[in-house]
């Protein structure tokens, strides 16, 4: 696959549901992924990507904002408190706020530095113990604190159970989303973005169709 390819896949599942053209952005997610890869959607012209390791993203993206003007890059995965100084230095949003510990220090964060990333909160739609998230019931209450803090929220998140059809997870994320005013929806990967967007997806994150497979060895 390529980068491509994903545009104008996501292009034709933004017209089959009905949707705007260009609604859906498309994270290309580099984790793991070799430089060379990497350069190679960024000359293609790509600035939004996504990874999900502060570590591994401040070995690549410093050096890669100094030579290509306008990137964006995301964090999908989880952030541990004490990596939140760096979290900002890094990232334009975070995708996986998911407990009132980390708003309150991501709040301190933003009110010491007058800026904070855009933020995405997490849910564990499949309420699935391994999992980040906040809790499909725990939601509404913890989007209400997050904003009563001042928090840049532009939408939810979610990583659906592996063994479950995506399309209920994405179906509830999108209903909490809307009963609590918010727009973004950061949903669906390689195997369901087409998917995710037929249910209203704000941003879709491509890793493997993307870039090709991972290769952890
Ligand atoms: C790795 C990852 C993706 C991309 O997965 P692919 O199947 O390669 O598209 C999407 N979201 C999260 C949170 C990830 O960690």
């Amino acid at each position: 696959m390529s980068l491509a390819e994903i545009q104008a896949r996501i292009a034709m599942a933004e017209e089959k549901a009905g949707r705007d053209e260009g609604v859906v952005s498309l994270i290309a997610v580099s984790k793991v992924q070799p430089n060379e890869r990497v350069a190679a959607v960024l000359d293609q012209g790509h600035r939004l990507f996504g990874e999900n390791r502060v570590q591994e993203a401040a070995g690549k993206w410093p050096d890669f904002r100094a030579s290509y003007a306008d990137v964006n890059v995301h964090l999908i995965g989880p952030l541990q408190t004490n990596k939140i100084k760096q979290a900002f230095d890094l990232f334009e949003v975070i995708h996986s706020l998911d407990r009132p510990k980390l708003a309150k220090k991501l709040a301190d964060e933003a009110q010491a530095r007058g800026a904070c990333p855009g933020l995405f909160i997490q849910v564990n739609t499949g309420e699935e113990p391994q999992k980040a998230g906040v809790l499909p019931v725990a939601a509404d209450g913890f989007i209400a604190e997050c904003l009563a803090m001042d928090l840049p929220v532009q939408g939810l998140m979610v990583i659906p159970p592996a063994e479950e059809e995506a399309s209920l997870h994405f179906a509830l994320l999108a209903k909490i989303a809307q009963r609590n005013g918010l727009v973004g929806l950061s949903m669906g990967m390689s195997g369901d973005f087409e998917k995710a967007i037929a249910f209203g997806a704000t941003h879709v994150r491509v890793g493997s169709g993307v870039f090709g497979a991972r290769d952890y060895s």
